[in-house]
């Protein structure tokens, strides 16, 4: 894809093989993958319960894709049920697709034209999405936003993170279907909710007749039902897609008893043929086979405690050698996420998130690190772990992290 060129050092790496926390590129040089496919491969590369139950899908069983659901449909639709609480999911391709699907839903059940979010937010390649809040508190475009169909800002108002007035005043035109939300931003960096945001979220869309959709897609590093779980949230959607197939295409949305009894309430609703919810692939065979395995038997609940411990570990290093060196550098926390932010304190707005960016910095530590093996998320310096990945492993980042921070110092 075209947009893998901005990796730094101006082109990426060209992968030959992954295995758990490992990579290697075609020159045959390993390294340590705190990347993990941007949460895509959260389960660690190629896990065996996921590549057993794709290999038996497609040889044994065989179907890829049949337009017909299986049995393990029902069981991923259950287990995520367990995990994040709302109890009716359908299957989408990408969290794009899942965010997309829901958008929809709430548009049409509250017959409300505009969708809110937060300034900085990125909830895939959704139209509405691309919008920021500017410097004088104008709602604007996203720059860079390619062939969108209409300006966003007519779909869609935008309030700063962690801001409550603004939230309350946006939802106050009485125009919003959904308030859709990452619970912490993770894709300006990583932005936690102040004490009494998320709860101020949750009154303040229940009172305005705007539905709450959280998107868990990066946020299941909180916990095993994500942030919703670990946080008591009460959305009445959640999206997903990415990690939990284990690396397979997949994603779902899931929503409450009562919202699924207001959509089969209305009537005309086109839910069973082309009425822009769904797709040919979605729910296939072979995906949803992967999101069982990944679910049941990588992906555990079990298996925070220790992704967990490990991301703890990685921020506890960092944070040592950033007050060695005295820099103005902060650390956040999401689980079994962990991100270094060139600022402190951290940012508690997509806003201040962005300004904090350094480019260049991120250039020289994405570059730095991978000539030494490490490799963390493009574009930010975040690091996931996965359940294989090893206390060595980190300590290697550590190692070189501290070399880094040493020359730049000096
Ligand atoms: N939602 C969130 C929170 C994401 O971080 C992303 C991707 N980074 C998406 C949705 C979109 O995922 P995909 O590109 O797989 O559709």
């Amino acid at each position: 894809m075209t947009w893998m060129n901005k990796a730094a050092g101006g082109f990426p790496l060209y992968v030959d093989r992954a295995r758990g926390a490992s990579v290697r590129d075609i020159d045959g040089y390993d390294y340590v993958d705190f990347a993990l496919g941007d949460t895509g491969a959260m389960a660690g590369h190629s896990p065996g319960p996921t590549v057993r139950a794709i290999r038996r899908r497609a040889e044994e069983l065989g179907g890829l894709t049949t337009m017909m659901p299986t049995e393990d449909a029902a069981w991923v639709g259950e287990e995520l049920a367990r995990r994040f609480g709302v109890p009716l999911w359908s299957f989408a391709l990408t969290a794009t697709d899942a965010n997309r699907w829901a958008l929809r839903l709430a548009r049409a059940v509250t017959g409300r034209p505009k969708i809110l979010v937060h300034s900085y937010c990125y909830h895939g390649t959704v139209d509405e999405v691309l919008v920021k809040v500017g410097p004088d508190g104008a709602q604007l475009e996203r720059e860079g936003n390619v062939g969108a169909p209409v300006d966003p800002t007519t779909t869609t108002r935008v309030v700063e993170y962690n801001e409550l007035a603004a939230l309350e005043r946006e939802l106050g035109y009485g125009d919003v279907a959904c308030v859709i939300m990452e619970p912490a931003l993770t894709n300006v960096g990583i932005v936690l909710p102040e004490p009494g945001y998320l709860e101020g979220v949750r009154s303040l869309s229940r009172a305005s007749g705007a539905l709450l959709i959280n998107d868990e897609t990066h946020t299941i590093s909180a916990g095993a039902g994500g942030a919703t779980r670990a946080w008591g949230l009460e959305p009445d959607m959640v999206t997903i897609g990415k990690a939990i197939g284990g690396g397979v295409p997949c994603g779902g949305y899931g929503m409450t008893a009562e919202l699924a009894e207001r959509i089969e309430a209305m009537p005309g609703l086109d839910l069973v043929d082309w009425g822009g919810v769904g797709g040919t692939l979605a729910g296939n065979p072979l995906s949803v086979a992967a999101m069982r395995a990944t679910l049941g038997e990588v992906l555990t609940d079990e298996v925070w405690t220790r992704t967990t411990a490990l991301a703890d570990r990685f921020g506890d290093a960092v944070e040592e050698i950033v007050a060695e060196y005295r820099l103005p550098w902060s650390v956040s926390r999401l689980g079994a996420r962990v991100e270094y932010r060139f600022c402190d304190p951290a940012p508690r707005t997509g806003g201040e998130s962005a300004a904090a960016g350094d480019d260049d910095l991120d250039d020289f530590l994405h570059v730095y690190l991978a000539n030494r093996g490490v490799l963390m998320t493009p574009f930010h310096n975040m690091a996931l772990m996965s359940p294989v990945t090893t206390d060595a492993e980190v300590d290697r980042h550590t190692e070189v992290f501290g070399s880094a921070v040493r020359e730049l110092a000096g």
